[in-house]
């Protein structure tokens, strides 16, 4: 175990991923630079270029070249955010390893209290929000329903209302990175891992400058990357939902059987009773044979074995560093 010290000895690694985030970068290295001065500790700011097409990269040039905080990683396409977040994980060198969105809706002020805290031994401290300014109800109502349907569903507990703004311990980050499966839902990967979690509570401003990058149809894919590669529940349900139907099928036949002996002069073959039934039924089968996809895709994707991320260039700062003397140790593309 390391020392877990608050001084010059320990490194912070600070992932920040950007996508066209142009106009709210030069706020961000504001205000990082400021909280980087106040801490006790070394720091290095990793930027993740998740395939912008603005000025994005070019700012973060600009910024790396006048301060050897700062290193840039370039990525060969958008990856999407968890991927760009996993490359800033596999080349992050720090004792301990923050990530921080680049709109500044994760306040970086929180990193010292974050680090404290890992200094008395927390493992994972995570950003928890209370109140969420600026976002759209909509936003809030389907966040609201999605940590709870989760937390129902999924094997692991995965902690309400929390992002991906968390401060972790290297041994968490190489846990981390040791995990090869391709849908990389981090926030539940990291509860699955352990340890020792605490959050800490804080209110999530708006957005600084610039439009969401995660649309509805981003948020849809990382709702279903969470949901089915925490829980097995859906496959069960739909067993279920199975035997249920068999029953009633088979308490159905019972009836009309007996209906036919009974009361043959009631019994008339029901044209609409068959449709509706026919449709529910076809209509159910598709649902299950969809929810059955999903497991089969994503066993596919893994199978595939295909890296989540390609890095196009690393832009490190000659500095030498005692554990890696050429600078960036070679990057696991996982
Ligand atoms: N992001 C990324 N790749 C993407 C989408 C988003 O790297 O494909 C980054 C984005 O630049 C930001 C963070 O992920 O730093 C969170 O995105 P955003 O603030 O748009 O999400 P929201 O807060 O609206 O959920
Ligand atoms: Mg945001």
């Amino acid at each position: 175990m390391n020392s877990r010290t608050l001084d010059k000895q320990t490194l912070l690694s600070v992932i920040i991923p950007v996508f066209n985030e142009e106009e709210v970068l030069p706020r961000l290295f504001g205000v990082v630079d400021k909280v980087i001065a106040s801490l006790p500790v070394r720091v290095e700011v990793v930027l993740v270029n998740d395939g912008s097409r603005d000025g994005s990269l070019e700012r973060m040039l600009e910024k790396k070249a006048g301060d050897s905080h700062y290193r840039v990683i370039d990525l060969a396409r958008n990856f999407g955010h968890q991927q760009a977040v996993s490359a800033g994980l596999s080349l992050a060198r720090g004792d301990v390893v923050a990530i921080l969105d680049a709109d500044l809706q994760d306040p970086p002020e929180l990193l010292g209290p974050m680090l404290d805290r890992w200094h008395h031994g927390v493992d994972v401290v995570y950003g928890q929000r209370g109140k969420r300014e600026g976002e759209s109800a909509f936003k809030r109502a389907t966040a609201y329903v999605f940590y709870r349907l989760l937390n129902w569903a999924a094997s692991a507990e995965i902690p309400p209302d929390t992002g991906d703004f968390r401060l972790m311990d290297r041994k968490v980050v190489d846990a981390l990175n040791a995990m090869p499966e391709r849908q990389r839902f981090l926030r539940g990967m990291i509860a699955w891992l352990g340890y020792r979690q605490e959050p800490i509570l804080y209110d999530r401003q708006a957005r600084q400058a610039g439009i969401t990058k995660y649309p509805l149809k981003k948020m849809v894919a990382l709702s279903m990357d969470a949901l089915f590669s925490f829980s097995m529940k859906p496959l069960r349900w739909m067993a279920l939902a199975g035997v249920g139907m068999t029953l009633i099928g088979v308490l159905l036949v019972a009836v009309l059987v007996v209906v036919r002996l009974r009361y043959p002069h009631i019994f008339v073959p029901g044209l609409a009773t068959t449709w509706v039934a026919l449709l529910v039924l076809f209509g159910f089968n598709f649902l299950c044979l969809g929810i059955l996809g999903e497991y089969v895709g994503r066993t596919f994707v893994n199978v595939q074995g295909r890296p989540g991320f390609l890095i196009r260039e690393v832009y490190a700062q000659a500095e030498p560093d005692s554990e890696h003397p050429g600078g960036f140790p070679e990057g696991r593309a996982s």
